[in-house]
């Protein structure tokens, strides 16, 4: 079949999403397309208001549970829409990237310059568009711990019906910022992207940061199973006590239902351990969700983000 072209992009159709999760679950999308400059993505959000398609903005995939069904539409992919550069300013170190930028990529620039927020940054997965949206960090006191505190400003892109894009810089302290996520810049659902964003931290550069981070990495080895798909940690933790230990505590380490299981290592990660579906992981989750509210009387939250056809 002859693949539908925008201007510039090329938009595929019917493509399979899982290899798109870190999780390897999920549908088709009808459209799909993976810019990789600003030009291509404007065509992109053009190609899906032509038609009225919704738009689902999908980063590096690696917090969101994608419907077996799949997801109606146009996803715009923007892993490929990547590149960041650095420089040092008035004593910070000042970074511009592209939102499909990898953490990996944020990291290294960090730590060929020494500076902390190489620490947080080490082992945290998908892109630096994803990091703002879910205000990604870690537990652990440090500073900094999470995307608020290294982020200065967004280019947030808002479009109409009609495909007519406003591009617009948001300071970071013109949004909400709050545990596992970051609101104020999306002016409607399915018509706001975060198209780059701008960082900072002071240039002190400190020796240690290379085998603090080398510790990091290796604390997420000894303490998360890796060597499976997952998405990280599936529920919010519940004001004063963690996700992890309240979903131990319920005995529902190694539940499973076909081949989505609560990992034996980390309760707060469910693993696909083959061939799991979406389907399958959605039903550990209320499982989880009903048998913690039973037993302990707490509401768990899901951090992931549900996207698709889950009706
Ligand atoms: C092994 C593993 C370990 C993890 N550890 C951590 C951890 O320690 N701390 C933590 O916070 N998270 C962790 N995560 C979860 C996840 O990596 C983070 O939430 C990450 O920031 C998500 O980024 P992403 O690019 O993959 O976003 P996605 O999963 O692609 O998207 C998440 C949401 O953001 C939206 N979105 C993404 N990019 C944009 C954009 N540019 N504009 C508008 N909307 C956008 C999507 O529509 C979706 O709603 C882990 C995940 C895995 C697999």
């Amino acid at each position: 079949m002859k693949e539908p072209t925008t201007q510039a992009a090329v938009v595929r159709e019917n493509v399979r999403l899982s290899p798109y999760t870190s999780w390897l679950v999920g549908g088709p999308a009808d459209f799909l397309v993976e810019p990789q400059s600003e030009e291509d993505l404007s065509a992109g959000i053009a190609f899906g208001c032509e038609r009225g398609l919704p738009i689902t903005i999908l980063g590096g995939g690696t917090n969101v549970l994608i419907s077996d069904k799949g997801i109606r539409g146009l996803v715009i992919a923007l892993k490929k829409f990547s590149g960041l550069s650095a420089e040092v300013r008035d004593g910070r170190l000042s970074i511009e990237a592209l939102s499909g930028t990898s953490k990996s990529e944020l990291l290294k620039t960090f730590l060929k310059n020494k500076l902390e927020p190489a620490i947080f940054l080490a082992g945290l997965p998908g892109d630096v568009g994803g990091g703002v949206v879910m205000n990604a960090g870690i537990g652990e006191m440090l500073k900094p711990r999470e995307f608020v505190e290294i982020t200065d400003a967004v280019e947030v892109w808002n479009w109409n019906s009609d495909g007519q894009i406003q591009k617009k810089k948001m300071l970071a302290r013109e949004l909400t910022w709050s545990y596992r996520h970051c609101e104020g810049w999306r002016e409607a659902a399915g018509a706001s992207l975060i198209a780059k964003v701008w960082m900072s931290w002071p240039h002190e550069p400190k020796e240690d940061v290379l085998s603090r981070v080398r510790s990091a990495n290796q604390v997420r080895l000894t303490k998360q199973p890796l060597d499976m798909p997952s998405c990280g940690s599936v529920f919010v933790n519940p004001p004063g006590t963690s996700a992890g230990r309240v979903v131990e505590a319920a005995g529902l380490k190694g539940f499973a239902v076909g081949g989505a299981k609560v990992s034996e290592k980390h309760a707060n990660f469910i693993v696909n351990t083959g061939a799991a579906t979406a389907s399958e992981i959605a039903q550990v989750i209320r499982h989880v969700q009903k048998t913690v509210r039973e037993k302990a009387g707490i509401e768990l939250k899901t951090e992931v983000v549900w996207l698709g056809d889950w009706a």
